[in-house]
């Protein structure tokens, strides 16, 4: 634990150092929203807009099977690549210029990091996945010990919940990824695209 915890109520001033910040991945650096509505069309016939995303857990707010968003979560969990996942816009560049000052670090609640590994070594490449650190939590609900442990104080996440609950950890600062299932459930500190992010990071 460090002798002085900060918690920020806003963004800060200052330029956050890659070391200093963590980043959720699907909805923040991979476009998940894309690739699960072009996946129920091309393979389903359903049609999603994303305005009609407003929960989190999609089979609450979606008029699709749950079985078919079982199978098309799945296919994005074991196989990224197969399944046409692409960077959102703007974050490899970001990415990229930040692994060049530090190491950059990613925590996702997907249960298996060799599927996302791939992915992160084909879509930002060798050089600069080497220079990432990839942690698979398993859960939702459990990132705050291992934003801890990695030393971060500012992390980056599209779940409203995972936010309200690292907002309330003692030195850990989330930060919301502006998307259509998280709007009007938090009131913490927003970034809308990978700009925003490159402009906080000063990169
Ligand atoms: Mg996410």
């Amino acid at each position: 634990m460090p002798l002085h915890t900060v918690t920020y109520a806003s963004l800060p001033e200052m330029a956050i150092a890659p070391e200093a910040i963590g980043f959720d991945i699907d909805g923040v650096v991979a476009d998940t929203m894309e690739a699960f509505i072009r996946l129920a069309r091309d393979d389903y016939g359903h049609t999603v807009r994303p305005e009609d995303i407003t929960c989190f857990e999609v089979e609450q707010c979606l008029d699709m099977p749950r079985e078919t968003i079982g199978e098309i979560f799945g296919r994005l969990l074991d196989d990224p690549l197969g399944s046409g996942l692409r960077p959102m816009a703007g974050a490899v560049e970001t990415i990229t210029a930040m692994s060049r000052r530090g190491p950059v670090t990613f925590i996702t609640a997907r249960p298996e990091p060799a599927p996302l590994a791939r992915w992160l070594e084909t879509r930002f490449g060798r050089e600069v996945s080497r220079r990432c650190r990839l942690i698979t939590s398993g859960d939702h609900d459990n990132k705050a010990d291992f934003i801890r442990a990695c030393g971060l104080e500012f992390f980056v996440d599209d779940r409203a919940r995972t936010c309200r609950m690292l907002a309330a950890e003692d030195g850990i600062s989330p930060i919301v990824f502006d998307q259509p299932w998280n709007r009007g459930r938090h009131q913490l500190p927003t970034v809308r695209h990978w700009g925003e992010i490159r402009a906080l990071c000063g990169v």
